[in-house]
């Protein structure tokens, strides 16, 4: 008896060491060696690059461009316009697309914008595009909303959009139910913008790890942290490829209409996708609102993708804020390595420059926009 209780403390006693050894080595082994000093935070870790190597920055653009997803502050007054085109004229912005106010309802500011600008020395500076409310869409929204962006266009707005992300992940119909990014009765719109030869600027759902589980290994687990109504778990939000199955369905449906998939269609960090897409759908274009963290970190196969996709792809940069411009200018432009990024919780990574060609720049630039928003001025470009 004594013996066989001798005999099991000695085999337990051997596992508890096996375990312990193993443990300690998976540990080192995976350089999970605990820090002497209390960690930093995620916000508080600030490390100075020490390499050295030539930089290039860039504060004004190589041709003049086109902000083709611009949200200055609402035009109301020629001292509004002034300053604005204040910042441009410092970056070689010739052209903002209004693409929204922010903090305005959508019609009245727009209504309000073109007003002002009419009036103003620079018009030619800023175009607008129209909205849509889709709040309780029922039998006839469409028709009615299509009526609306028609005399919104002979008012002088010059494309439809930026269409934002409730339309897809929060807009319901008067019945309740959700409203799908192609529902039928919302086919007049696409077809009128078809008609109207305007395009019609969408911005579908969010970046993809906004759908991911909220954890540490969640890229943007900053931006969920310090922004929670952006986590999309499945009790709130459709899932992300729902989404994008709808989009490219009306995409698909309506081949006749210019689509501007608003941030590279939230679909920069996995370009083969996008690639695809385009060769599938020749009426699709994106532009670059709030993406350079992805293109930035993937220099090569952005590079080859912009060349590849030339005619597809406009400037745009979404928030305005003068100062985050060149850094835009700097990625495209130069092949500066390793260089800041200019927001912490979209990316915890440097950028690199993508180097792009003088024709593929000016594409970007403002070529694609002018054939691509016709209602826009010449006046400025290089011929
Ligand atoms: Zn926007």
């Amino acid at each position: 008896m004594g013996a066989m209780i001798n005999r099991a403390l000695v085999i337990v006693l051997g596992l508890i060491a096996l375990v312990t050894i193993t443990v300690a080595q998976g540990r080192q082994g995976r350089g999970q060696r605990e820090p002497e000093s209390p960690a930093p935070t995620i916000r508080e870790y600030k490390p100075q690059s020490t390499l050295v190597v030539p930089a290039h920055p860039v504060p004004r653009a190589k041709f003049p461009a086109i902000d083709m997803h611009g949200h200055p502050p609402p035009l109301t007054s020629p001292d509004a316009v002034q300053s604005v085109v204040r910042a441009m004229d410092s970056l070689n912005l010739r052209i903002m697309v209004v693409t929204g106010n922010p903090g305005r309802i959508p019609r009245d500011q727009m209504l309000q914008d073109l007003q002002v600008l009419r009036g103003s020395p620079h018009k030619d500076r800023l175009a607008v595009f129209a909205n849509i409310d889709f709040r309780n869409v029922g039998p006839g929204f469409g028709q009615k909303a299509a009526a609306q962006l028609e005399e919104d266009i002979k008012a002088g707005a010059v494309g439809l959009g930026e269409i934002m992300k409730d339309f897809g992940l929060t807009a319901r119909k008067a019945d309740g139910s959700r409203l799908a990014l192609d529902d039928p009765e919302l086919d007049p719109i696409w077809s009128t913008a078809a008609r109207l030869n305007i395009p019609v600027m969408l911005h579908v759902g969010d970046p993809a790890p906004f759908w991911k589980p909220f954890d540490y290994s969640n890229e943007r687990w900053l931006e969920m942290a310090l922004f929670p109504n952006r986590r999309c778990p499945p009790e709130r939000c459709p899932p992300f490829e729902q989404l994008i199955a709808e989009r490219d369905r009306l995409f698909k449906k309506h081949a006749k209409t210019r689509f501007v998939a608003a941030h590279f269609g939230w679909q920069a960090n996995d370009l083969g996708r996008l690639a695809r897409l385009f060769d599938e759908m020749p009426n699709v274009y994106v532009e670059t609102g709030a993406v350079l963290y992805e293109l930035g970190r993937q220099p090569r196969a952005a590079h080859a993708f912009m060349v590849k996709y030339q005619d597809r792809v406009m400037f745009g940069k979404d928030s305005f804020a003068p100062d985050e411009y060149p850094y835009f200018w700097r990625t495209f432009e130069t092949a500066d390595e390793y260089f800041d990024y200019y927001r912490d919780y979209h990316a915890f990574w440097k950028l690199y420059g993508i180097a792009l060609p003088d024709d593929v720049l000016k594409k970007l630039y403002f070529e694609n926009a002018l054939k691509i928003i016709p209602g826009l001025s010449r006046a400025g470009f290089p011929q």
